[in-house]
Formats: structure tokens, C-alpha cells, sequence
């Protein structure tokens, strides 16, 4: 077999250009990450080849008893990492372990409530684009004037529209999600609590959110966001309710087919260096960078939602300025800062346009960047949102000062 530069220079060049799109740019987009190599290097395995429908032990293939091994340890790891005892890690996304959980848990028709997309949800948490729109009914929750998630008004509606199930979790929420009064709400009315950690897995695994585990019935997550692992998902549970409401049936063969070997061997490693002390400090890190760079912006006259942020994201009201999340992506891009446009609470503009940009620190945190350089990035930002014409080769002279200093992939 050939490698891919001499069989595909096409596509070889392609992936050469965005290396070094990754190593010219500063990555600001909140759900992702820069992988270790020993990650990458177990997806690119020979894992790739092989067809294991099934689970550990049970499978409908012939020749799976290495993989066998590296799903045992990657479930193993799992569990120890966020101390439940059901682990579930085939979901090929963030996406999958969702539905899973909803057809596990809930019948077409049925009542759930899941945070507003606008407010900072995510599409599987109810959106009418998505299946979980469009096969259950979803009333939605949100965020009171000041950005924070209104527990009262969720407690309201879970009592008005009688939820079989609560989603407590976001893409773009800055504060600290409580999940023990999601679950108090829950209990109440007689609903099951599915956590979304996707974002904040990885300050979980480290300590610095607090666990959704002891509150959840179950918990779903991505493996590639601040938890730094290979795009993926994963289900959490208590090892009786995913048997009381066969989980694994759910998502095999209720939703998928074949697991990604290859992937699972690379979130079993993930979950290693998750357990490996120095990603404590890497948790730290990422909230002590995020909040450098709220206050950088914040400093030079930009507003966050909500006032700052808990986690490792943030998100900029662009609304007083006059000016759409969509130009200002366009524009950073131009200095090498790569963001994505958001919505912010109540919006006045589409999904497409926006009011609003998402920054995330996950990325950057990996690549080395401490709070000093944060204020760098702020600097850079605030120089852009404000003239980008006037300002432009300022802002990409600190970027390029910047990812200089913290060089990638070498
Ligand atoms: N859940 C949340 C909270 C997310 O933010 C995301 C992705 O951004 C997902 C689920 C979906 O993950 P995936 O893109 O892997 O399907």
C-alpha cells in the first residue's frame, strides 16, 4: 500500500495546509481541541480495518479479541475517570449518545425539555431541525435577563408540561450548570435527568465543574472537546438503570451498526492522559485562561454575556457595537483568530447572522498560551472588532508573536 502523499498528493496537501492552518491560527472555537499525537496515532491504526457489531465478549464477528481489549480498557478508564459503573463508549458522536439515550428513555411523542438553542442548547436538545425536534415534543428552558439558567421558571414549566425527561447541558453557556436542582426539578415531576457534559467533560474529569454523575440518571458527552480526545461520544450511567433501560441495545443495534475501533482505542488513550495528575492543572489552566480572556475583552469595552464565565467559554455581545457575529468571524479569521459566530439570548438576528462570537480556551490552553497571552489574544480581538481595516496587521502581528512562541505538531 502507498501513504497517502505519494497515492494522494491532493489530499495529502490538503491535510499539510491545515496543519499549518492549526499552527498559524489561534484556535478560539470552544468545542475544540488539539490532540496528543499518541491519540492521533491510535485512530490512524489498523483498528480501522476491523468490524466488531456487539460489545465485549458478544460480538457478531469473528477476530475480536484485541479489540475486545482496548474496549474493556477504554470503558474501564472511563468509569474510573468519572466514578459511575456503566460506560458506554461506541456513540460515533456527541449526537448519537443523545438519541440514544431519548429512544431509551422515551417513546415518539413523549414530553422533554431541553435548553433553547438561542439560549445556548445544543440542536439534539429539542431543535425542530433535528430528530430530537421532530420525533419527540420539546418544550424548551432558558436563561433569565442576566444570561444565568432560571431555575425557577425551568421548575414552572417542568410542573405545566409534565417532561418524562429533563436535558440539563449546553454549547454555550459560561456559568456553572446545578445540576442538583435539575434534579430536585426532576424528581418533582416525576422526570428523568439526562446531563449533556460535552462541553465541560473534561473540567469534570479534572474537578473543576462538578460532577453531573451523582445527579444524573444518565450523563451523554463528546470525547473531543475539553476532554481532548477523538471526535466521539460516550453514555454514562449506574450499571443498573443502563440494564434496567438496556442502553446498550439503544445505541447497538437500535442506532448504530459497527463501532469505530480505531476511535475507541484512541478515547481509551484519551482517557489515560485524563487520568494522568497534570490534567488537573490543565482543567485550572483553561478556566484561569478563560476568565484572563473575558476580562482582557471586558477591559477594552466588550460585553459578555452574563458578565464573564465559570468554564472554558464565553460568549461576546457584539449587539451595542452595531456589528453581527458573522462580519466579526469573518474578520478575526483575516488576523488568524479562528471563533464562530453565536447566537446570544433573544437574538434580534438568524441563526446565520448572529449577535454574537463563542470564544473557547480548550485549544489554546493545550497549545501552552497562559494568562499573559490572553491578554494578548484580547488585545488582538478588541483591535479587530473595533477598525479591522486600520488594525489588521497589529492584530496578526501579535497572533504570529503568539503561535511562534508555542509551536505545534513538530
Ligand atoms: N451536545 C453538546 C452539548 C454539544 O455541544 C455538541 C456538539 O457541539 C453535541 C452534543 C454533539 O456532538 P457531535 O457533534 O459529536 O454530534
Amino acid at each position: 500500500f502507498s501513504d497517502v502523499e505519494s497515492f494522494d498528493p491532493e489530499i495529502a496537501a490538503a491535510i499539510t495546509a491545515e496543519t499549518n492552518r492549526q499552527r498559524e491560527n489561534i484556535e478560539l472555537i470552544a468545542s475544540e481541541n488539539l490532540v496528543s499525537k499518541a491519540v492521533m496515532s491510535a485512530m490512524g491504526s489498523t483498528l480501522t480495518n476491523k468490524y466488531a457489531e456487539g460489545y465485549p465478549g458478544k460480538r457478531y464477528y469473528g477476530g475480536c479479541q484485541h479489540v475486545d481489549v482496548v474496549e474493556d480498557l477504554a470503558r474501564d478508564r472511563a468509569m474510573e475517570l468519572f466514578g459511575c459503573t456503566y460506560a458506554n463508549v461506541q456513540p460515533h458522536s456527541g449526537a448519537q449518545a443523545n438519541m440514544t439515550v431519548f429512544f431509551a428513555l422515551m417513546n415518539p411523542g413523549d414530553t422533554f425539555m431541553g435548553m433553547n438553542l438561542d439560549h445556548g442548547g445544543h440542536l439534539t436538545h429539542g431543535s425542530p431541525v433535528n430528530l430530537s425536534g421532530k420525533y419527540f415534543h420539546c418544550v424548551p428552558y432558558g436563561v433569565n435577563d442576566d444570561g444565568f439558567i432560571d431555575y425557577d421558571e425551568v421548575e414552572r414549566i417542568a410542573k405545566e408540561c409534565q417532561p418524562k425527561l429533563i436535558v440539563a447541558g449546553a454549547s454555550a453557556y459560561a456559568r456553572k450548570i446545578d445540576f442538583k436542582r435539575f434534579r430536585e426539578i426532576a424528581d418533582e415531576v416525576g422526570a428523568y435527568l439526562m446531563v449533556d457534559m460535552a462541553h465541560i467533560a473534561g473540567l469534570v474529569a479534572a474537578g473543576y465543574h462538578e460532577s453531573p454523575i451523582p445527579y444524573a440518571h444518565v450523563t451523554t458527552t463528546t470525547t473531543h472537546k475539553t476532554l481532548r480526545g477523538p471526535r466521539g461520544g460516550m453514555i454514562l450511567s449506574s450499571k443498573e438503570f443502563a440494564e434496567e433501560h438496556k442502553l446498550n441495545k439503544a445505541l447497538f443495534p437500535g442506532i448504530q451498526g459497527g463501532p469505530l475501533m480505531h476511535v475507541i482505542a484512541a478515547k481509551a488513550v484519551c482517557f489515560k492522559e485524563a487520568l494522568d495528575p497534570s490534567f488537573k492543572e490543565y482543567g485550572k489552566n483553561i478556566i484561569d485562561n478563560a476568565q484572563a480572556l473575558a476580562k482582557g475583552l471586558q477591559s477594552r469595552g466588550l460585553k459578555i454575556v452574563s458578565g464573564g464565565t465559570d468554564n472554558h467559554l464565553m460568549l461576546v455581545d457584539l449587539a451595542d457595537k452595531g456589528l453581527t457575529g458573522k462580519e466579526v468571524e469573518k474578520w478575526l479569521d483575516e488576523a488568524h483568530i479562528t471563533c464562530n459566530k453565536n447566537t446570544i439570548p433573544n437574538d434580534p438576528q438568524s441563526p446565520f447572522v448572529t449577535s454574537g462570537i463563542r470564544l473557547g480556551t480548550a485549544a489554546v490552553t493545550t497549545r501552552g498560551f497562559n494568562t499573559d497571552d490572553m491578554d494578548q489574544v484580547a488585545e488582538a480581538i478588541a483591535l479587530m472588532v473595533n477598525d479591522p481595516e486600520a488594525n489588521k496587521e497589529k492584530a496578526t502581528a501579535i497572533v504570529k508573536s503568539l503561535t511562534d512562541k508555542y509551536p505545534l505538531y513538530e
